[in-house]
């Protein structure tokens, strides 16, 4: 049998306006992808090599990732599935580290503990099952976005203006046409073996071993990290709490390592007795584990791309997998949408598409970078690492000093691109402070402050960040400004709405968070990046720096092909 999946050429055998996207996935990433490229009123077509996933699926799947970090709920709250998971999930603000029965370091994340609709916090823990099935409830509410499962991703074509791929599955043998291919395909992407791309790396023999038990357990609620616990010598173990009394429990164990063994014996029991006493409990999932660190040599071969653990894999101490994926998604949905609508000429189109690949893998190789220093602090490999890192934690007791050697994961947060060729550098530029916890400073490549604020005649607009993501979005002093800038944004590739601070701003808050002083432009990426802070800036300055965002190439005048 063979089911024709999508065919809608237009007459001279390019693109037509109405290709989907060909999206490879119905992962969180896939599907992150597919809403945002709805949001723009681009269709998709997601192809899934699994069977239509109902709520059994989901109830029974174990869960990879459980912490979210805030950014990635932002864009959640973008893509219209954040309020139900940041109401269920666990809200922690505090994570702490433990050698043997000394506290050794702690973070605290700033602000926003409380959940509120204006407020999210910095960190919520939930099953990505959970986060997958709200993505799914909302994707399949969408008319734009038509999702195919149990056809799997075996061939691609890439012709003058569009792809093909060949799928097989239950359904036979089938072909679909699209105006591109986003291959979130996961580890063992078929689309990145397909583009023949490499996926260079390591993957560590060391082994994990990852429980969720239901009990109620008096700990507080902080992701909390022991070094040789008196009840896993020599190794370490991380805890979580996730809703619905449930922890996540993650040990790590040696390379010979047997968990059917260890259950038979009874040695299983044992070691969840250590953590949890008398108190009786429940084993949700458990599962072992090796982490790889990966990253595609490429994330854009003309019109295919690769997102989310198709193109890198972290070790998940840090929780940068899905946190960083769910960004490559809406990186790449605004750009592909842009380039969709050719306003601003093939040359921009393909700076554009390009910048994807710049600013994502760059992201990637920061996350590798990060990812890669813990898992040498947590599993070192030579004497010399093992004597390293043992004296770091024996000084670290009595020495503040040495705290900051510690590594037990650097918590996720978003890549600036204050170096891309999108943003609009300023003229006198500023360090970003790289400790985690701490507050950016608004400069053109990281991503905007939030804060409250109120539009009128919009009620359900609680804080800035809502503003953002249907197009670009530039905020100015002063009203009579922002309509002369209003006037300037016609015809640009995305919409442009531009706002008054003094029309938008409660008490102030906005404007001593973007330290703007009353000239200032801020003009930001639907992805809430900011790419041009602009002192004192007419409509043609901020126009050209919409325009530069959009990938229309410096010095290239407007109208050019
Ligand atoms: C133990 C563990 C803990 C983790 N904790 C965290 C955390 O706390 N926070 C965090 O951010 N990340 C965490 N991660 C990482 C996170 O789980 C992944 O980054 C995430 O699953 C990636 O999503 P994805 O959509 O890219 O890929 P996947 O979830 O792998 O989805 C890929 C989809 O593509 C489908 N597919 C595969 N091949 C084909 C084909 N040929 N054609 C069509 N469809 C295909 C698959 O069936 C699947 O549905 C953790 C990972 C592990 C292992």
């Amino acid at each position: 049998m063979s089911s024709a999946v999508q065919s809608s050429a237009a007459p001279d055998g390019r693109s037509s306006p109405s290709d989907p996207v060909l999206i490879a996935g119905a992962g969180p990433v896939g599907l992150c992808t597919a809403l945002t490229l709805a949001r723009f009123g681009v269709p998709s077509l997601v192809l899934e090599t699994e069977a239509e996933r109902g709520a059994d699926y989901f109830r029974e799947t174990g869960s990879k990732a459980i912490c979210f970090q805030r950014d990635v709920l932002d864009v959640f709250d973008r893509l219209g599935v954040a309020a139900p998971l940041v109401a269920e999930g666990t809200t922690w603000t505090t994570a702490r580290t433990y050698y043997r029965e000394h506290e050794v370091r702690t973070v605290t994340f700033p602000g926003g503990a409380t959940g509120t609709a204006s407020e999210l916090p910095p960190w919520i823990n939930i099953s990505q099952a959970r986060v997958e099935q709200e993505l799914l409830r909302r994707a399949e509410a969408e008319q734009l976005i038509t999702l195919r499962y149990g056809h799997r991703v075996t061939a691609l074509h890439e012709h003058a203006g569009h792809v093909t791929v060949e799928t097989d599955g239950e359904h036979g043998h089938g072909t679909a046409r699209g105006s591109h291919l986003v291959g979130a395909d996961g580890p063992r992407s078929a689309v990145r073996h397909l583009l023949g791309i490499g996926f260079p790396g390591e993957s560590f023999a060391d082994r994990f071993l990852i429980c969720d038990i239901r009990a109620e357990l008096p700990f507080p609620n902080e992701r909390r990290f022991f070094f040789d616990p008196e009840w896993n010598p020599g190794r370490q173990v991380l805890l979580h709490q996730c809703p619905d009394s449930t922890w996540r429990i993650d040990w790590q164990v040696s390379e010979d390592y047997d968990l059917a063994e260890e259950r038979a014996s009874g040695a299983l029991e044992a070691r969840i007795r250590k953590i949890v006493g008398e108190r009786p409990y429940e084993l949700v999932w458990l599962s072992v584990y090796r982490f790889h660190e990966r990253c595609a040599e490429r994330f854009r071969v003309g019109r295919v791309f690769l997102a989310g653990d198709a193109a890198h894999l972290y070790a998940p101490f840090g929780a940068r997998g899905l946190n960083s994926g769910v960004q490559d998604a809406e990186n790449l949905g605004w750009k592909l949408a842009c380039t969709r609508t050719s306003a601003t000429g093939p040359r921009a189109a393909e700076t554009l598409l390009d910048s994807y690949h710049d600013e994502r893998w760059a992201a990637a190789r920061e996350n590798l970078r990060v990812t890669g220093d813990t898992m040498r602090f947590l599993v070192p490999h030579s004497e010399e690492n093992r004597r390293c890192r043992r004296e770091t934690l024996e000084l670290a007791v009595t020495d503040p000093g040495a705290r900051s050697r510690i590594d037990s994961g650097k918590l996720a947060e978003p890549y600036w691109y204050p170096g891309s060729s999108l943003t609009t550098p300023p003229a006198v530029s500023e360090p970003i402070p790289a400790e985690p916890g701490q507050s950016r400073p608004p400069v053109p490549g990281v991503i905007c402050p939030d804060g409250p604020c109120r539009v009128p005649g919009r009620p359900e607009v609680t804080r800035l960040r809502q503003l953002f993501g249907g197009g670009f979005t530039v905020l100015t002093a002063d009203p009579e400004h922002a309509r002369a800038l209003a006037d300037a944004m016609t015809g640009t590739p995305l919409p442009v709405a531009v706002y008054a601070l003094s029309d938008i701003d409660v008490e102030g808050t906005l404007a001593t968070a973007l330290r703007g002083g009353t000239g200032t432009t801020h003009v930001v990426r639907p992805d809430a990046h900011l790419c041009a802070v602009l002192p004192d800036a007419d409509s043609r300055t901020v126009r050209a720096a919409v325009l530069r965002a959009c990938g229309r190439p410096v010095g290239v005048p407007e109208g050019a092909p």
